[in-house]
């Protein structure tokens, strides 16, 4: 740990320009509703980009964050880290971006660089003092809750992408397909490779059936990369219209409450990935899980409902659970969803209705990523 600390810059090198003057949505508190805010960001350093926000997702995980529902929450908290923007000028020694490029950031916008995570192209599991440095809300682990209190990248909070402008380390900005379309391919960056990543890493393939639990911004998309992988996809949903939305996209489809169709469906899937965004009951998808197979839950960042182990020692099931995704693991995405041509389904709006946004989504109600077209900003600010 303390080589990571004595290695990592704070910050690249300032440059002499005077600061950004940056507009964006903020929360103040966990009661509030988000609102124009301004503040400054200081110019790129040698190897960062300075970014024009065109289009930002709305995730769930923006609403638990805003809401201070995971107990981390640095206000004023400036959500947004599923970012499509257009490059507006590079530091001196940046060679993998140029002004002009179509580009995406997703939730993180530094790591360490220095331990096995890293090293290993997995920065998403960085496993410095502060792990990564979040687009928003500052380090994943804030100085308070780290080693030695370390802050290693200088910075408490971070401002997301509901900005007009951003600044990111070339490394952790990846470049967009131009077979996609930008608003579509922003929920990619997160929503996307946070289902893509565990759809790989249990080897989902041709034939595989899987199972999608909650049909929401991460549900849909990551039924269309399991699909593109060859696989047969069944939707687990509460909601009656969503599963007719789902047959007609071409997956299976079972509502959460048909018992029956559950009984029927035992020991049959491969994989399931469960997204539900708060505590829930997993047993009835574990008893769907044949034999040495996964159930991976990426949406519930609490303690789950109890687990019958008895199922799960008797059939040797696996309960796991998955953090987004590595830079790597995103480009790769980006370049699938290009050459499969897919996408998530989204519903463009601008940023003063985003408070409204937030409501529909914690009912279910959004059909099926919000993504905010940033040029509504300067308008209502
Ligand atoms: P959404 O709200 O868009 O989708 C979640 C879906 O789950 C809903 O549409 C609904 O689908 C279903 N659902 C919601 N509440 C319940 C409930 N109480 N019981 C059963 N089903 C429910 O959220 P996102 O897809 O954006 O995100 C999902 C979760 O994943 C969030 O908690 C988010 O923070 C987390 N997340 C985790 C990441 C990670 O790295 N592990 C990264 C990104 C997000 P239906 O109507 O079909 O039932």
């Amino acid at each position: 740990m303390n080589s990571v600390l004595e290695t990592v810059e704070v910050r690249e090198s300032p440059t002499v320009l005077p600061n950004l003057k940056a507009i964006g949505y903020a929360a103040r508190h966990c009661f509030s509703h988000l609102k124009p805010f301004e503040f400054e960001r200081a110019r790129a350093g040698e190897r960062e980009v300075e970014i024009q926000v065109l289009y930002c997702g709305v995730c769930h995980s923006d609403i638990h964050q805003v809401k201070n529902e995971w107990h981390n929450t640095v206000y004023p908290c400036m959500p947004g880290h599923e970012v499509i923007g257009r490059v507006t000028r590079v530091g001196s020694k940046v060679t993998r971006h140029k002004v002009g490029d179509v580009i995406g950031v997703g939730c993180m916008i530094d790591s360490c660089g220095q331990c096995e995570p890293c090293r290993a192209g997995a920065e998403n599991y960085c496993e410095s003092p502060n792990s990564w440095l979040a687009t928003y809300n500052g380090p994943m682990i804030p100085a308070e809750k780290a080693a030695g209190h370390a802050n290693i990248y200088g910075r408490d909070n971070t401002f997301g992408g509901y900005s007009n402008v951003l600044v990111v380390k070339q490394d952790f900005v990846l470049k967009i397909p131009s077979a996609l379309d930008p608003d579509a391919a922003a929920p990619l960056l997160c929503a996307g490779v946070t289902t893509y990543s565990p759809l790989k890493r249990w080897g989902v393939k041709p034939g595989s059936h899987v199972g999608i639990v909650g049909f929401g911004g991460l549900g849909n998309i990551g039924a269309k990369i399991a699909k593109a992988l060859g696989a047969h996809v069944t939707i687990f949903t509460r909601t009656a219209h969503k599963l007719e939305e789902a047959t007609q996209m071409g997956f299976a489809a079972i509502l959460e409450s048909n018992r029956e169709a559950f009984e029927a469906a035992a020991a049959s899937f491969d994989f399931i990935l469960s997204t539900i965004p708060e505590k829930h009951d997993i047993n009835p998808y574990v008893a769907l899980l044949k034999r040495d197979s996964t159930i991976c839950v990426v949406g519930c960042l609490e303690p789950l409902e109890p687990v019958d182990n008895m199922e799960v020692i008797l059939h040797r099931k696996d309960i796991a659970g998955s953090l987004i995704g590595s830079i790597r693991e995103t480009q790769e995405l980006l370049q699938f969803c290009a050459e499969h041509d897919i996408a998530p389904d989204i519903q463009v709006i601008r940023i003063d209705e985003l408070n409204a946004a937030y409501h529909k989504v914690e009912k279910g109600d959004v059909r099926y990523r919000y993504v905010i077209d940033m040029s509504s900003l300067q308008a209502s600010a």
